[in-house]
């Protein structure tokens, strides 16, 4: 198996020209995990992590303190970060310009990493065409003591739906509790459609069958039932990047996987540094992602409408 290490993660910084403080100091302290071994895993995964993550706006969990103390999301570049850490202007929905993270490469990673990023959340679009999501996600959060086989029903169903609809996805544990369903998508639709479909989808699933599924936000509403929450499906909404570790406890990692796993998985967070860098090595679990070129239609939005 693969041993995360303080040198090499140290000499990934350096080669990298990322300035590296404190490189033994321990951020995940149950497991000892240190700020070099978190750069060491990312250089471990990078190949298979940079082509979800690269020129997409970020949102970052921070842990100054390391995992179980004081977080914060940040999604604002207000200043300070490292110059491997790039930032543009997006304009926001109520008219305010603000700048938005994103990187471009494993020096990215590192960078933020060394500025205690222990969370890295992506937009369901790229810079380039921000207004034009090319991924949907399908979040599905079950209520308190849900066993995991009923989020893994949900999953293929989720699949199997949209396949009758026309469109391919692929499965990731979030690494908590629950599995993500993406849709890769190419970039035509607009936020508002593509939130209207994600929201019609939700709320289809739970007008077919009530007692396992709700599109309710409401913590009351989920009683013994899952959420599916479209809500990721927003301009200036985020989602978990593959690949990205947890500020949970374990210190795992969202990791891709396949249908054909999807049946015999154990939970959303048993994929360990170690094991996640692992699976990396030659990964292989979303072969088509980047080449669907797939579409949501008209006719789609009018299938789950109403
Ligand atoms: P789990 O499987 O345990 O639900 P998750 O990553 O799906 O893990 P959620 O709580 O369902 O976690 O949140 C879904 C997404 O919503 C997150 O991946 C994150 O991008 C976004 N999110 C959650 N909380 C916040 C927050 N406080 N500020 C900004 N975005 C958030
Ligand atoms: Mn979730
Ligand atoms: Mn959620």
């Amino acid at each position: 198996g693969i041993e995360l290490k303080d040198e090499e993660g140290e000499e990934v910084a350096e080669r990298l020209g990322v300035r590296l403080t404190s490189p033994h100091r321990v951020v995940y302290p149950d497991q000892g995990t240190t700020k070099a071994q978190l750069v060491d895993y990312y250089s471990e995964v990078a190949e298979a992590m940079l082509p979800h993550i690269a020129n997409r706006p970020l949102s970052l969990v921070r842990c100054p303190q390391g995992r179980a103390k004081h977080c914060f999301f940040q999604k604002h570049d207000t200043g300070s970060f490292p110059e491997q850490i790039y930032s543009q202007t997006i304009t926001e929905k109520d008219g305010d310009r603000q700048n938005y993270f994103f990187i471009k490469d494993l020096a990215g990673l590192v960078a933020g990493t060394q500025m205690n990023v222990l969370e890295w959340h992506i937009w369901g679009s790229h810079f380039d065409d921000v207004d034009k999501p090319d991924r949907l996600v399908f979040d599905i959060d079950p209520d308190e003591g849900l066993d995991f086989s009923h989020i893994i029903s949900a999953a293929t169903d989720i699949r199997d739906r949209l396949a009758d609809l026309g469109l391919k996805s692929v499965p990731m544990v979030s690494g908590g509790k629950g599995v993500h369903v993406i849709v890769p998508l190419k970039p035509e639709m607009d936020w508002a459609e593509a939130k209207t479909f994600c929201r019609d989808f939700a709320k289809k699933l739970e007008s077919d069958e009530p007692d396992r599924f709700t599109a309710n936000l409401s913590k009351a509403k989920r009683k013994g039932r899952l959420f599916i929450d479209y809500l990721r499906n927003e301009r200036g909404s985020t989602a978990i990047a593959p690949w990205s570790v947890r500020s949970r406890e374990g210190a795992p990692v969202a990791v891709p996987v396949t249908w054909d796993e999807v049946p015999r998985l154990k939970g959303a967070n048993i994929f360990s540094l170690e094991a996640a860098a692992e699976r990396a090595q030659g990964d292989n679990a979303w072969p088509d992602y980047f080449k669907l070129k797939q579409k949501l239609t008209a006719k789609m939005l009018k299938a789950v409408s109403g």
